[in-house]
């Protein structure tokens, strides 16, 4: 501090005036502060030129950051930027493994016809979901974990045949016919909860219902489209709307 002091007291001093310098003490005084003032000039310069590089890397970058909006992860562009951190990494790391299948009689009680029929016939194979859609529902199982909900699968992949009897037993059950349902290509699940050794699925149990609200946020979250939002609500419907050959519709 002191030496840029002095430096700045001399700064008025040039060659010319060295010269009227009295004694060679002094001139060698003089010559030493030029010096100073010089290299600082120049270690400023190239400071300012450290700082000038730094910003033509570093402004890129921030411009980047500032237009994408939201995580993104490989394969997952169409997830909402408001997804949940932990349910992101999941998806983005560890291949989830489908919870071990439960027994059929489960989906064969009376409490489970009264809310939906036929479900004996049912596919529950996890390997005939679409693998990403699959990822994104385990995520949503993994996630409704975390608040006491075990979650069971009811329905995934749905025959075109299985589809048809359906949709002919009437609009209550499903509006749609065959290969107009997500079912028919792997990317839709009806699900449930598995609570004390039964499968819950009625809207009555306020526990059920309250999970079904959560499952739907979660399952939104991870860019599903969740049946609960539908005029006939269907709770436990989640689908990834993606472009299919043929004109898909819902349930
Ligand atoms: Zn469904």
């Amino acid at each position: 501090m002191r030496a840029r002091r002095r430096v700045r007291q001399a700064s008025a001093a040039t060659i010319e005036e060295l010269s009227t310098l009295a004694t060679p003490c002094s001139r060698i005084f003089a010559i030493f502060i030029l010096n100073a003032r010089a290299s600082l000039k120049a270690v400023s310069a190239k400071r300012k030129s450290f700082a000038l590089i730094a910003l033509l890397i570093v402004l890129p970058v921030l411009l980047i950051s500032l237009v994408s909006s939201g995580p993104t992860l490989d394969g997952y562009d169409d997830l909402p930027a408001a997804a949940d951190p932990v349910i992101l990494s999941l998806l983005n790391g560890e291949q989830l493994v489908p919870p071990p299948a439960l027994p059929p009689e489960v989906f064969m009680t009376r409490e489970v016809a009264a809310e939906r029929i036929e479900l004996a016939s049912a596919s529950r194979e996890w390997a005939l979901l679409d693998a990403d859609f699959r990822q994104r529902l385990l995520a949503v199982y993994r996630m409704m974990e975390r608040h006491g909900y075990q979650m069971a699968l009811v329905e995934g992949y749905r025959s075109p045949m299985r589809q048809e009897a359906l949709a002919s037993i009437g609009q209550h059950v499903t509006n749609a016919r065959a290969f107009q349902s997500y079912h028919q290509f792997g990317l839709a699940a009806d699900n449930g909860f598995y609570r004390d050794g039964r499968l819950v699925i009625s809207e009555k149990d306020s526990w059920a219902m309250a999970g079904y609200r959560l499952y739907g946020q979660y399952a939104e979250s991870v860019g599903l489209t969740w049946g609960g939002r539908w005029q006939m609500r269907d709770f436990g419907h989640v689908e990834l709307r993606r472009q299919i050959s043929t004109s898909a519709q819902r349930k």
